[in-house]
């Protein structure tokens, strides 16, 4: 008979021994597990994601129900654990259930430290520990135009960031001088400050809260240095308490946290405990690589494999905000024993810093450049002497080796046993072995599979490098499915619909096989996109039903329900006469703000749901149609004065945007699109971070492409330059209708080109029979795009658009698709 194995807590520790032991024997014990939290196993660092936006709850599950179900484990979600009965072997939970064990595992994690205030009772003072947290702050701060965050360590900078995002004004308060004390020196704290301040986050260093005020609600902050601010919220991330209420109920042994020997039992030998509740050897561990290693030693121990005891680990940090590199490992503040190698560029955000102790290197802190932490790492783990590689070792592995081409994150120079995700202690061989034996063929395999990348994330460029570099070109042929309704990737499905006459999304459902009836809010918007550019006539009709709200309402939805208007200003240029009729119907609607958007137009914000047509309608008959604000396709054409008007001018920049914006408006791209056109080479209209730029240059026009201005900054690269006013808008023309048709539906010019590469695209756009061709298609296409969609949109009825929407008329389903980018 099996023996019965309970675990307290569904969190990432006691799950992922869980994972390991089934994969050593997945027969020897009946699983039953309890959470606290009302959900399946989720990636809680992820939680980080979800606050700035770039994750949804959805993609940070580990473990969803289907997975407990086939290893037949039994789930008791959103039910706590209260007391454990040694002598008879049970444990009881808050809704009552009683269960008999031989083996328990105590897995409970940690709670946020909040230290007691004035105010720190008052709703809204909350920690950053779970996903009900982060629900909380999100909700909160849309009401909310401050927040205030206190704790400038990982957490707290994550969570700092996060609430950023939301165009918050956000102030973090730290105790010490300097940020990420526990993880930076002064040096490299104050090039990270200065990198989030351009997020938009204010710092109040040597800075504690005095007190909260506020009837029920956070009101207002008072800080320690006398001054105080209106704030709905206040995210404390101040520390962890390891979580060992059951255990001392238990009365098992407990000191910081509850005692474990190398094997992680606890002081009741039928008793295990793994994760942040655990105290090993006097230290407490709140990152998970250590929380893993501790898990790969129980997860044998439960299975009777022999293994070595855990012997304790060395910790390594990485901080999750894009745009941000850091990495720190070991002792990197170092003490009069020690000395330090240094390498700082203040000026391009560069430091490295290398803490040696008997010619080994025992701490490492690397900031603006963490391509060769791995090597760092592994030097550290392994004691090298460094003593022949002191004068080079801070500039990276590359300049040993000679090879100046590459940097330390090209997997070639990596030696099998260098460490790739330090989350889960997995080194490049181990990927490199999984993929050839196990026959692995995509990111997501690799992942399930070795575990590489599946919890921070952030090494998941590196394990696609490898992917890459081991399979060749067979991995440009494999791809994951789109979204959770099929098993295909965009490349396939936009094969299949070349491939085939197609005249809904239903039929290309059924011919791939699609698990959904109606599909989702990923692959119907893309499928319908992908029918559009097939037929680029009038032979496909535009599915709404399967587009984005925004792109269904012809406006954009803001934060309160409101939604903005935003007429098409040809290449920003307008007329007083424009000016007055813009006036004139924001006094008639009472429109509440007026506002120039980034792409020189005029933006009508906060027009109720039911004036949209009506307003429309009047722009209409001042000659105004739809900017399409909203679109996966031409946004704006923005222009500097150029040579009509500027001294330096070469070109006349305006006269072509108009000419371009009114070659390029209505056309459907894969997402938004931007056009720019300088003048001269000083760039005024800032060309080189739109989609398409156009740089005037004396002897013509140089063509930039696929920049991006969005959370991470990309300058364009150079396609060609051209002589004429002809060539120019035969390359605008033709790159719209290459990007249209080769990127994957909701890819970014920058995203596309990085995928598909800066040569590939010039061997076609700079081959004129292939330029050709695309420009007749993109010609062809326009003649059925150009219809403002606010004149058809009344011309239809426009109350249809805003009745609730039936996907087959025959039968009402409840899918509606809203935005997601
Ligand atoms: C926002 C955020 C970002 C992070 N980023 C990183 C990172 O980048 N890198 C990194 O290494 N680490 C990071 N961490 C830390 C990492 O998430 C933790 O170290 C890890 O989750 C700890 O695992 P655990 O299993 O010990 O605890 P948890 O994952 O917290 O799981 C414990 C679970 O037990 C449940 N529980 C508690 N008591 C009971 C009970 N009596 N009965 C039933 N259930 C109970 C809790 O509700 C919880 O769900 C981050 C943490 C947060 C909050
Ligand atoms: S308008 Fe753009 S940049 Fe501004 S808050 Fe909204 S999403 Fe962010
Ligand atoms: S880009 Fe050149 S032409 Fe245009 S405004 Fe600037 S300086 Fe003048």
């Amino acid at each position: 008979m099996k023996e019965k194995l309970i675990v307290v807590g569904n969190g990432m520790s006691g799950l992922r021994v869980i994972e390991d032991l089934l994969e050593i024997n997945k027969d020897k014990y009946d699983i039953t597990i309890f959470g606290e939290e009302p959900y399946v196993n989720y990636n809680r660092i992820m939680l980080s994601y979800i606050l700035s936006q770039e994750k949804t709850f959805e993609d940070t599950i580990i473990n969803h129900e289907s997975w407990y179900t086939q290893n037949n484990i039994t789930l008791h979600k959103g039910d706590k654990v209260i007391s454990i009965d040694k002598l008879n072997k049970t444990v009881t939970s808050q809704n009552g259930k009683v269960e008999n064990y031989d083996k328990l595992l105590i897995a409970t994690g940690s709670k946020p430290f909040i230290p007691q205030t004035v105010g720190s009772n008052l709703n809204n003072v909350i920690a950053f520990r779970n996903k009900a947290d982060v629900d909380t702050i999100i909700k909160t701060i849309d009401k909310s135009k401050t927040a205030v965050v206190v704790g400038g360590g990982l957490l707290g900078l994550e969570a700092a960031y996060g609430i950023a995002m939301h165009g918050v004004k956000t102030i973090l308060v730290h105790r010490s001088g300097s940020i990420l004390s526990q993880q930076l020196d002064s040096t490299g704290g104050k090039l990270l400050q200065e990198n989030l301040e351009k997020y938009g986050i204010e710092f109040k260093l040597n800075t504690t809260i005095k007190q909260i005020n506020g009837i029920s609600d956070v009101e207002e902050v008072e800080f320690s240095d006398g001054s105080s601010v209106e704030s709905n919220i206040v995210v404390f991330a101040t520390g962890i308490i390891p979580n060992k209420d059951l255990a001392i109920e238990a009365k098992l042994d407990t000191k910081k946290g509850i005692i474990v020997d190398d094997f992680m039992a606890t002081s009741d030998k039928s008793i295990f405990a793994v994760g942040e509740c655990v105290e090993h050897k006097g230290n407490t561990y709140g990152l998970v690589a250590p929380l893993y290693e501790q898990g790969k030693v129980l997860a044998k121990k439960l299975a009777d494999v022999e293994v070595d005891g855990y012997s304790g680990s060395t910790l390594s940090t990485r901080l999750k905000i894009s745009g941000v590199d850091l990495f720190s490992a070991g002792d990197y503040l170092g003490d009069e024993t020690t000395e330090e190698l240094i390498l700082l560029d203040e000026k391009v955000g560069i430091y490295k810093k290398l803490v040696i102790y008997d010619n080994k290197i025992i701490g490492i802190v690397l900031y603006g450049d963490t391509a060769d932490a791995s090597w760092y790492l592994k030097l550290l783990k392994e004691h090298t002497d460094i003593s022949d590689l002191r004068t080079k070792i801070l500039f990276g592995k590359s300049a040993l080796s000679g090879d100046s081409g590459h940097g330390g994150d090209d997997v070639n120079s990596m030696s099998d046993d260098e460490e790739v995700c330090g989350c889960n202690g997995v080194c490049k061989g181990d990927v490199v072995n999984a993929i050839k034996d196990k026959d692995l063929k995509s990111l997501s395999d690799v992942k399930s599979c070795t575990k590489a990348g599946a919890s921070c994330g952030s090494c998941l460029g590196l394990v696609e490098q490898i992917l890459v570099n081991t399979l060749g070109d067979e991995y440009n042929a494999v791809e994951e499915g789109i979204c959770d309704c099929c098993d295909v990737g965009h490349k396939e499905i936009k094969e299949c619909i070349n491939e085939n006459e197609f005249s809904d999304v239903y039929e290309v459902f059924e011919k791939l096989n699609w698990k959904t009836n109606d599909g989702c809010i990923k692959c119907r918007p893309a499928i319908n996109y992908y029918l559009l550019v097939k037929y680029n006539d009038d032979k496909y009709k535009n599915d709404k039903r399967s587009a984005l709200v925004n792109d269904r309402n012809y406006a954009n939805i803001q934060k309160d329900g409101t939604y903005s208007v935003v007429p098409r200003i040809w290449g920003g240029l307008t007329s007083p006469q424009e000016l007055k009729d813009i006036a004139d119907i924001a006094v008639k609607y009472d429109v509440p703000t007026v506002k120039f958007t980034g792409g020189q137009r005029l933006d009508m914000l906060g027009v109720k749901k039911e004036q949209l047509a009506p307003m429309w309608k009047d722009l209409n008959d001042c000659g105004f149609v739809s900017g399409q604000a909203y679109a996966k396709g031409l946004r704006t054409v923005k222009t500097c004065v150029g040579s009509q008007w500027c001294r330096f001018g070469t070109q006349d920049s305006m006269a072509m945007g108009v000419k371009l914006e009114k070659l390029t408006w209505g056309s459907w791209t894969p997402h938004k699109y931007k056009i720019a056109v300088s003048g001269c080479p000083r760039n005024c209209a800032e060309a080189t971070i739109k989609d398409f730029g156009v740089v005037a240059v004396d002897s013509g026009w140089e063509i930039h492409i696929a920049g991006n201005g969005g959370i991470k900054v990309r300058v364009t690269d150079l396609l060609c330059k051209v002589e004429t006013d002809e060539e120019l808008i035969e390359y605008t023309k033709a790159f719209m209708q290459f990007y249209r048709e080769d990127a994957y539906y909701l890819e970014r010019t920058a995203h596309w080109l990085e995928r598909v590469g800066l040569e590939y695209v010039k061997k076609i756009m700079l081959d004129t029979q292939k330029r050709e061709y695309y420009v007749l298609r993109f010609e062809e296409s326009q003649k059925s795009a150009q219809v403002d969609p606010w004149a058809k949109a009344i011309e239809d009825g426009f109350t249809k658009e805003f009745s609730p929407i039936v996907i087959k008329p025959e039968e009402s389903v409840s899918f509606e698709a809203k935005e997601i980018n």
